[in-house]
């Protein structure tokens, strides 16, 4: 914790709006100063960075939770992979491209797929898997009919 009346000064040169949260802690071998003591302190930082504050102000839950977040931020772990995941999901599900995901239409492979291509005809989940196969039977095919009498 920070001494008793200390001036709180924010640093906002990380370059991102997280990474300068993650700052208002400062972690050193022997030494942790912790810039968020407070709920009015916490407010400080959310007006310094340009956040609303709630109209009834913060709360020693809002510093909890803030300081929870903090903690994600700086050292990432499944849990932080796992919200990337389901970010990545709601964003997939809840978006216009709902309609471009595919099942592929090789036999035996239901893989699902986001279909980007600019026709929005893709058939399978890769080439590589499923396309290159499909291809060969049908050139083998192809040969076939071609050398029949
Ligand atoms: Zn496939």
């Amino acid at each position: 914790m920070r001494e008793a009346g200390a001036m709180t000064e924010f640093d906002r040169s990380a370059g991102s709006l997280c990474l300068d949260f993650v700052a208002t802690v400062r972690d050193w071998p022997e030494r942790r100063i912790e810039l968020l003591g407070t709920p009015a302190e916490l407010t400080g930082w959310f007006e310094t960075a340009g956040l609303p504050v709630a109209a009834g102000g913060l709360t020693e839950q809002d510093l909890l939770d803030a300081r929870t977040l903090r903690a994600a931020v700086a050292e990432p772990d499944t849990a932080a992979a796992l919200s990337v995941i389901a970010r990545d999901a709601i964003n997939l599900l809840a978006g216009p491209a709902l309609g471009r995901i595919r099942a592929c239409d090789s036999d035996g492979c239901a893989t699902l797929f986001y279909d980007r291509s600019p026709s929005g005809r893709r058939r399978w989940c890769s080439m590589r898997r499923c396309g290159e196969k499909i291809a060969a039977a049908n050139y083998r095919r192809r040969v076939a009919a071609r050398s029949r009498p």
